[in-house]
């Protein structure tokens, strides 16, 4: 299996999104991007939500099946590891490899000898084709680099391994991910991570580091656009060299786990990788679910009401909710409406709330960050929830849709 050039990790929490989010995606083929959808969902959702995995795969067929839609598309194991793969094994056909939990662990002798004297032909000035000046590549660099991530690469190969086994190699993409972790990874370490990758023998597609700049769910980019850019561009080209120097598949890009809604560095990756001529993958994670809270909002009587007891049960239970995402939210306490205040909102001030449009006098990014993190409130409600899912789909599925399409397929491909 080779993915496209450009592809679209869509996260649905609920399941009910489907043919919407298929939708804005055909609403870019037809404009001449060639962009086929994956579905993404990781254990740690599938864990708060009771869902399955095969449940993604339904979901993603059926969508694909009502739609008529006639290119490929994939379900994404996202973010898994050796304890919770089994699980993904029939309903998958990419698995995101995540070893970041990893990185720090220590290696044997013998491994890092070996890696320093793979990549002795490196060290002194590392010249990548496109980039102005050398990386010095020292010694006391590549062992760092070797303590750092040597461990976890080899954590992927026994991954990738296991998968392998099951499914067979032709059967599935791979993504090696690092990207959740604090430290963002240099130019020069990506470009020894996919030696250690290739050396492990992974037929890696996407590769997700850690980038600069804070990657905050639902919100915009926090950070130095410059410097990401830069940074951005430089792993482009490192790519590229890796690929020609370790034999790596020829079409591995970069992927982006966007954590939804970073508009102000779409413009700079959509220039950058037309100016190579590269792909690239975003996964724009729970944008779905606060477009169907928005919705809901939108829709009036009880389904304003359940988006209320949404915010309002999330403002009491803080604390447990923002637990899990401690590093990728930043809620400021003052700024967020009171339940009284809430409560006095009508539809229209309830969405443009939350919606994300950052120069709208009503949008509050603490607000939306904290109903981001309170889906676990909307799994209790239960059918209350998915019946008035099911009730205004047609109003939801139109923010879903149009949310995908206009605030981020069309910042990302320039359409
Ligand atoms: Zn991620």
């Amino acid at each position: 299996m080779k993915i496209e050039k450009y592809s679209l990790g869509v996260g649905d929490r609920f399941g009910h999104q489907g043919e919407a989010q298929l939708r804005a995606i055909i609403n870019a083929v037809k404009l001449g991007i060639d962009l086929v959808p994956v579905w993404n969902k990781s254990n740690r959702e599938h864990s708060y939500i009771h869902s399955k995995p095969s449940d993604t795969r339904i979901e993603a067929d059926d969508a694909v099946k009502a739609l008529s839609f006639p290119g490929n598309y994939y379900v994404d194991a996202d973010h898994i590891n050796l304890s919770n793969v089994q699980g993904f094994l029939d309903s998958s056909d990419f698995f995101t490899l995540d070893v970041a939990s990893k990185i720090g662990t220590s290696s044997s002798e013998q491994d890092l000898e070996l890696f320093l004297h793979s990549t002795k032909k490196y060290s002194g000035k590392l010249y990548i084709p496109g980039i102005d000046s050398p990386f010095e590549v020292s010694e006391e660099l590549l062992m760092s680099i070797a303590q750092k991530f040597l461990a976890a690469i080899k954590e992927a190969g026994k991954i990738y391994q296991y998968i392998k086994d099951q499914k067979g190699a032709a059967n599935f993409i791979t993504e090696v991910s690092i990207d959740e972790v604090e430290v963002p990874q240099t130019p020069v370490e990506l470009f020894f991570i996919l030696q250690m990758i290739a050396y492990q023998n992974i037929p890696i597609q996407t590769i997700a580091p850690k980038f600069t700049g804070r990657f905050n769910k639902g919100v915009n980019y926090v950070g130095d656009v410059a410097q990401f850019a830069k940074e951005f561009e430089h792993d482009v080209l490192v790519i590229d060299y890796a690929v020609k120097e370790f034999g790596l598949p020829d079409n591995l890009k970069l992927s982006v786990h966007s954590g939804s809604d970073k508009f102000s560095i779409y413009p700079e990756i959509s220039r950058i990788i037309r100016k190579y001529d590269k792909g690239i993958h975003v996964k724009t994670a729970g944008t779905t679910w606060l477009e169907e809270v928005i919705g809901l909002a939108l829709a009036g009587g009880d389904a304003l009401d359940l988006a209320k007891h949404i915010y309002k049960t999330a403002l009491i239970r803080q604390d447990e909710l923002c637990a899990p995402y401690a590093d990728v939210i930043d809620i400021c306490q003052e700024q967020l409406p009171t339940a009284e205040e809430v409560d006095l909102w009508d539809s229209q001030k309830f969405a443009n709330t939350l919606r994300h449009i950052p120069n709208h006098p009503d949008y509050n990014p603490n607000f939306r960050q904290l109903i981001h993190v309170g889906y676990k409130i909307a799994a209790e409600s239960g059918v209350h929830f998915t019946e008035l899912l099911e009730k205004h789909h047609e109003i939801i599925g139109k923010c879903v849709e149009e949310n995908l399409f206009e605030r981020h397929l069309k910042r990302l491909f320039e359409l």
